[in-house]
This record gives structure tokens, sequence and C-alpha cells, in this order.
């Protein structure tokens, strides 16, 4: 017999979970929220908003260091108060903090129990401190954890990860950083700015995630001309915190080096939560991945009344798709059996490096060669970029032949932050290309610059319909 029995019981107390939570309990549905850590979502504590904080600091300074170029003198080298830095960062974290603790703290007790949570039965959990739950459906939303590659098994002890970096008291003297990811980016591109050595020692085949060869190297290229990036075949490392860490590298082109490091950082991906839930017990099963088998529509695993959301999906690690996830598992769970695969958002994720990075649409390795065409544009000449001396990137934008559609972009260039966003909207939207040039250009912006690129791509649609109605010749390859 369970000490308590709901209608949906939600694992973990992130984005996702507190999502599906709410949008369980707005379906009529009684609930507990489960949370084995400290609440204030990972995006809040140690993830978008700290990270998004010290790039704020590093931007000033490379703001303050690179201001001569407009003729603005600035007397003495910049110094970075690296204390200052960090102190910045956790107050203002703290703050947003505040408010995700606000609203758990607004649960009544009966709905919030703190304690690791795994599974006794099918769909019966045991919560640390608090017995067992039987639930008629759970959504799993235990998030992620950083992943250290088995490179830095000598030194696991010792190896920071992101929610380290933002408690320490100063900026490190030195730091490598071992992933090419976006936080790997992000990261080492702000310690690089504000006077931290760092160095960033990507896998080869992954930088950002970018799948467009052009513009993996225009990114490599561009990161790579301010920061040490080294795209790796081979990694050693060995030390302590006394001697420091010594990596022995070897790249893709044959080169070699070692350097010692006062810090090692691993920014390597991130592995599901899902160790210590006894899955089994639920008469699920992981894969070879370590992954568990799910539906990325409905989230639901298997026939199980088991919905997953969220980092744990182990697909996009986004916020906003961790959210959707939330209100999707949310309300399957509350209305199971009936369970539903409501439309998702065109893909957007950035990388807030500078310049910014993005993914928008379809992913390229998935675009068909024969009927999807590709315009570009190179930001070094592009007017308003210029003026602002940001004027370096790529842009690539991929359509369909015969329909015009836009179908994606892969992007580094200047405030793509925003021009990403743009065309995710026309992606979603299934606009045309000619249709997207139809549409108001200001001058001077950036975005004139994404207007050259479709100018160029349908061009090329125009060419592949004359060609070819069927739009079976040529390709992203060409
Ligand atoms: C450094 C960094 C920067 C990022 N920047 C961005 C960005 O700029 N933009 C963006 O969109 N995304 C960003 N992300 C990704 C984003 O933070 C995540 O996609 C999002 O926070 C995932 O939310 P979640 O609810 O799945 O997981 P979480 O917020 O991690 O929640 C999972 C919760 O489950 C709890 N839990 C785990 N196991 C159990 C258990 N057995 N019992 C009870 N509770 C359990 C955990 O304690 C945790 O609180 C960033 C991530 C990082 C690390």
């Amino acid at each position: 017999m369970a000490d308590r029995t709901v209608d949906v019981a939600v694992i973990g107390a992130g984005s996702a979970g507190l999502n599906a939570r709410r949008t369980a309990e707005k379906a009529g549905a009684s609930t507990v929220l489960i949370e084995r850590g400290p609440h204030g979502t990972t995006c809040a504590r140690v993830g978008c908003m700290p990270s998004k904080l010290l790039i704020a600091s590093a931007e000033a300074a490379h703001g303050v260091a690179t201001a001569g170029r407009f003729g603005v003198e600035v007397e003495g080298p910049v110094r970075v108060d690296g204390a200052a830095v960090l102190e910045r960062v956790r107050r203002e974290r703290d703050r947003f903090v505040g408010f995700v603790l606000d609203s758990v703290d607004e649960l009544p007790p009966e709905v919030r129990l703190d304690g690791a949570a795994r599974f006794v039965g099918p769909t019966a959990l045991a919560v640390e401190g608090h017995g067992t739950v039987e639930a008629r459906a759970v959504v799993i939303a235990t998030g992620s954890t950083p992943f250290v590659p088995p490179a830095l098994d000598p030194i696991r002890d010792h190896v920071l990860v992101n929610d380290d970096l933002f408690e320490l008291p100063d900026l490190p003297e030195s730091v490598a950083i071992v992933g090419g990811g976006f936080i790997a980016l992000e990261l080492g591109q702000a310690l690089h700015r504000l006077g931290v050595r760092v160095a960033i020692f990507a896998h080869s085949r992954n930088l950002a995630s970018l799948q467009d060869p052009v513009v993996r190297e225009s990114a490599a290229s561009l990161l790579g001309g301010e920061l040490a990036l080294r795209r790796c075949a081979g990694l050693e490392v060995s030390g302590d915190p006394e001697r420091g860490f010594l990596v022995r590298w070897r790249d893709d082109a044959g080169a070699s080096g070692e350097e010692t490091w006062q810090h090692v950082l691993a920014a390597a991906g991130r592995t599901p939560n899902l160790a210590g839930l006894d899955l089994e017990r639920a008469g699920l099963a992981l894969d070879a991945n370590g992954r568990l088998p799910h539906d990325p529509a409905t989230l639901q695993a298997g026939d199980a009344p088991i919905f997953l959301a969220g980092d744990v999906t182990d697909e996009k690690a986004i916020l906003h798709e961790a959210t959707d996830d939330g209100r999707i598992a949310g309300a399957n769970a509350a209305r199971f059996p009936e369970v539903s695969a409501p439309p998702r958002r065109a893909h957007l994720a950035i990388a807030f490096t500078h310049p910014e990075i993005a993914r928008v649409g379809a992913d390229f390795a998935s675009l068909d060669p024969a009927t999807t065409r590709i315009g570009s544009v190179d930001y070094a000449d592009q007017g308003r970029a210029r003026v602002m001396g940001a004027n370096a990137g790529t842009v690539r934008v991929y359509g369909a032949c015969g329909s015009g559609r836009l179908l994606g972009a892969e992007m580094i260039g200047p405030r793509v932050e925003h021009t990403a966003h743009l065309l995710a909207w026309a992606v979603q939207e299934g606009a045309s290309v000619n249709e997207l040039l139809a549409r108001p250009f200001y001058h001077p912006v950036v975005e004139e610059g994404i207007r050259t690129a479709l100018q160029d791509l349908g061009a090329q649609l125009e060419m592949c319909e004359a060609r070819d109605p069927h739009g079976l010749e040529g390709g992203p390859g060409d």
C-alpha cells in the first residue's frame, strides 16, 4: 500500500518538470513534484543564465580592449577584476534563481517532495524521506549531467564542470577546456576575453554541432583566429592541483604539443540522468547508448504510462524545447491512455560566441542533395557589419526546389542571435524564399546580409526548376 496516491508524479523540478507538473494540474490531475537536489533549475543556476552573465563581462572587457580601432583610446591596459566579475555572475544568477524558488515555494507542501525518486513498480516510486508514491502516470524530467570523457580519467577527481566554474572565488590563471560544443566555445571565449589563458580541445568533427562543412570551417577559422582552438585527434592528461595539469595533444593536421594548466574543464556533452532510477522495476530498459527509448512526438516510453521531458530525452538540450517537452509530457500523463503529438516549433539553436553561431530548421545532414539548393553570404563586406567592425562570418540558407520554401540555415556572423530568429519563424510559417524577399529590409542593417543569401538561394531555386522540374539534379554537394 503506497503512502500516497496521485494522478501524475513528476521526477525533477527543472524547467521541463515544473512545466509538466503545471500542465498536468491544469488538465485536472492531482500531482507531486519530486526534486533530489537544490531547486532553481539548471538553466538559471548553472546553465543559460550564469554563462550569459560571464559572457556579458567578457564583452565589456573586449569592447574596451578593442576600442582603439574606432579611434577611442583607453589609457593603459584593461584590468579585469576577476572576483568582481564572478561576484556579479552569482549575484544576478541568484536573482534569477530566486524567481524559480518563489514559484516552488508557492506549491502546497503535499505537492512538493524533496528527495531522490526511484521506481519500485511500474508506476510506483520510492522517494527518499517520503515513503512511496503510486501514480497513474509518471513524467521523468531528471535532466542531464556533464559527461567527463575517458581521456580525463587520470585526473577525473579534479576536473571542473560548468557548475564549478561559477563558484570559483576569482578567475583562474589558466583553463584547458575539453569539448567543442556550444558550452565549451561560449565559456572558453568568455574566459579568454577576461584575460584567462585558455585552450579549447575540441573533437575534430564537432564544433557547436554545426553540420554544414562550410559554416563549420568558417567558425573554426574565426574562433581559432582569436583563441587557441585545437581540433584534436588525441589527448592525454596527467597531474594534480599542486603541480598543475599537463595536457598533451595531437591535432588532425599532425601537429602536437603539451602545456600545463591550472584547471581542466570538461564541456564535452551531457549524459541523461537515468542511473539510479531503477527503470527495470518499471519494465523499461536503456538502449546501447544509455538512452531511454521513447516516441519523440508523444514523449511516451514504449507503451508504459511513463513520459520523458527535457534534457533526459538526450535530444536537443535547449531550454525552450525542455519547457515544450514538459507541456506535452504533462498533458499526456494527465490524459493517459489518451496521448497526443502536438506540432513542434522549427529548430533553433544559438551559441553566444562572438561572432554568434546558430542552426535553424532542418538538419543539414538530413537535406536531400537532389532537391535542395544553398544560398550564402560572406559578412566580410556587409555594410552594417563593417560599420560595427564586426564584418566576419558566413550564413548559408537552404531551400527546396519546386516549392521554393526555406528549409533551414547554419550561420556564424554578427547579431545572428536575432537574424536566426527571423529565419526560424519563416521556416515554421512555411514561407517561400520569394515571399521572404518581398518583406521589408531597412538600410543599413545586418539583415541585408540575410537578404543577399536569400537572393542567392532564390536565383538557384529558379535554375533548378528551369533545368529540372523534378529537381533531381545538383544539391548541397554542387
Ligand atoms: C552551461 C550551460 C549553458 C546553457 N545555455 C543555454 C542557453 O543559452 N540557451 C538554452 O536554450 N539552453 C541552454 N542550456 C541548456 C538548458 O539549460 C537545458 O536544456 C535545460 O536547463 C534542461 O532543463 P531540464 O528540466 O531538462 O533539466 P534540469 O533543469 O537539470 O532539471 C532536472 C532536475 O531533475 C532532478 N533530478 C535528477 N534525478 C532525480 C531523481 N532521481 N529524483 C529527483 N530529482 C531528480 C535534478 O536535481 C534537477 O533539478 C545550457 C546548459 C548549460 C549546462
